[in-house]
């Protein structure tokens, strides 16, 4: 069966709260509602209430950028998987390279945060990827397989079946500097491939993996038509509607 292709836009610490709604409603009337493929905005925390109501009743789905591991309790700043149900989500970014390597996550950390997420009901965005000094230390299969097997250990194969691996190489991402089709293929093969190696072939084939780094309307369709690519992380672009509906119409192609 072939794989949904999933466009998602992070929109990260942006946007004003008019902005939000604006750029929401601006998604909204672009997007039709189509079986091959999904779209998400991920706006920032306290712009999910209002995205929500912007959303409703259209085939854009909510998404947060990040969830702590914990249902409830003393964590001051922290928001749990189901208060992100509560808000709408349907989705939740974890692990993004921003997360870990500005804020320090260890991928202990995004794997119990993706526990926490699933046993709640969201479906994950799961980022790995790596930075460039590793990729020039020829450590990119590496570090990808570690990254998907310490972010994947424990989960039942029902619990897989809402999880998503975004690939987001560290040097890509708000650079403008986009992977090119074959080294986004190669890694994508590799992250299939060690799937299929610890979780067998069903799951491996059915399991999504989008593309991030720098897409826009422009580069997109070059990598959503590769094998292993399934649909894109947007950042930068996806703050705009007129480049975020590019990408969305690329994939549809
Ligand atoms: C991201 O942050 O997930 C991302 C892919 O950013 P950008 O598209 O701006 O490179």
């Amino acid at each position: 069966m072939p794989r949904t292709k999933l466009v998602a836009g992070n929109w990260k610490m942006n946007t004003t709260l008019a902005e939000a709604k604006a750029l929401a409603a601006a998604v909204v009337a672009g997007v039709e509602s189509d079986d091959r493929i999904a779209v998400a905005v991920c706006p920032p925390f306290p712009w999910l209430l209002p995205v929500a109501e912007v959303l409703r009743g259209s085939p854009v789905a909510l998404g947060a950028q990040d969830v702590y591991s914990e249902k409830k309790g003393a964590f001051t700043g922290e928001v749990s998987p189901g208060m992100l149900r509560e808000c709408g989500c349907r989705y939740v970014i974890i692990g993004h390279s921003e997360r870990r390597h500005i804020l320090g996550e260890s991928d202990a950390v995004v794997n119990h945060k993706v526990h926490a997420a699933l046993d709640e009901g969201l479906h994950v965005i799961l980022c790995i990827g790596e930075t460039l000094a590793e990729r020039e230390r020829q450590l990119t299969e590496r570090i990808v397989q570690r990254q998907v097997l310490a972010g994947c250990t424990g989960l039942k194969d029902d619990q897989l079946a809402r999880l998503t691996i975004a690939y987001e190489p560290v040097w890509a991402i708000g650079t403008g500097q986009v992977a090119t089709p074959e080294q986004a293929q190669e890694a994508h093969a590799t992250i299939r491939a060690t799937l299929r190696h610890v979780r067998g072939p069903a799951i491996a084939e059915a399991l999504p993996i989008l593309y991030g780094g720098s897409v826009t309307a422009e580069n997109a369709a070059g990598l959503l038509h590769l094998p292993d690519v399934d649909g894109v992380l947007v950042g930068g672009a996806s703050l705009k509607a007129d480049s975020f509906l590019g990408i969305v119409r690329a994939a549809k192609k």
